[in-house]
């Protein structure tokens, strides 16, 4: 089954040629329908309340700052270039910037809920992006400033000639089942002793493979044995540059041994009762809405929608 999560369908054509046209670049720039997209302080620029949109700006409405702060190329949207530009050093951008009465700086989780599919997966490429940029303003090797390229695609070091590139940081999140029951947990902190239950999560560590990391995030984290792995979907999560990888995999064992420093609790649920928490009928077990991927996972595994093991 084909998920498009929210923050994915993404759809900007990126452009890799004309990132690499500097001069083209800079003339759509300055071109007259060119779009720009303000993020303050990592919040997207909104309109409207139930079903809201992106608050493009036109050159003419960005001129005034935009040369001296951040901006970036998205990409091209029906041949139109698309850029975001990060206003967060002025301190009232609505009323410096005259937006309009109906305009606000939204959380970009918040702003996925109302905006439509495309325009959430616009809002995972800005954020991160812009994000990305105001952390790697000097070389990691050298410490020299860094310069940006290709609209925002590298920020290349004048001083060792290293070119960097923006970051994805995959996390594998994966539904364990064993027969009719599947593994939900409790991160220790925020949801702790709540009736809140999710699918276990990790960073996949450098030189590991998605099914190395998931079956060592289960075992680290519940002390169960993972067998076989399958792939079902993902999801950017741009909190800061996520890529939620989904997996199901097959425990081997059903003993449960809890890591207490990441885990609260984390135990064996039927498949009877994860369907009346989606369903929204128990108060003793919530699990992640539909904006997430891990509902996706529980929901296809208990409705019977992907192959049992
Ligand atoms: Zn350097």
């Amino acid at each position: 089954m084909a998920h498009v999560h929210t923050f994915a369908g993404n759809p900007m054509d990126r452009a890799d040629a004309l990132r690499r046209d500097s001069i083209r670049l800079e003339a759509l720039g300055r071109a007259p329908d060119s779009r720009f997209l303000p993020m303050w302080k990592l919040n997207v620029a909104i309109a409207g309340e139930t079903q809201a949109c992106l608050k493009w700006l036109s050159v003419h409405e960005v001129a005034s700052f935009q040369a001296d702060l951040p901006t970036v190329f998205l990409g091209l949207l029906e041949g139109i270039a698309h850029f975001a530009v990060d206003v967060s050093v002025i301190e009232s951008p609505l009323v410096e910037l005259d937006l309009g009465e109906d305009v606000k700086f939204e959380d970009c989780r918040t702003a996925a809920m109302t905006l439509d599919g495309a325009e959430a997966g616009i809002v995972a490429q800005t954020r991160s992006q812009l994000n990305w940029h105001r952390s790697h303003l000097y070389c990691g090797s050298c410490g020299t400033e860094t310069q940006v390229m290709r609209g925002g695609h590298v920020r290349h070091c004048p001083g060792c000639e290293r070119d960097q590139f923006p970051r994805t940081d995959p996390v594998a999140i994966m539904l364990i089942t064993h027969d009719d029951q599947c593994l939900l947990g409790q991160s220790a902190g925020r949801m702790a002793a709540s009736s809140f239950y999710s699918a276990l999560a990790g960073f996949i560590d450098q030189g590991e493979a998605i099914e190395e990391a998931v079956r060592r995030e289960v075992q680290e984290e519940a002390g169960i044995i993972v067998g076989e792995v399958r792939y079902h979907s993902s999801q950017p999560w741009p909190f800061p540059s996520s890529l939620m990888i989904g997996c199901h995999g097959q425990a081997t064992t059903t003993d449960i041994v809890i890591d207490t420093t990441e885990m609260a609790d984390v135990r064996w649920f039927d498949r009877a009762t994860v369907i009346e928490s989606l369903d929204g009928r128990r108060d003793d077990l919530r699990v992640p809405g539909a904006m997430a991927i891990a509902h996706h996972l529980i929901n296809d595994w208990a409705r019977g929608r992907v192959a049992p093991f």
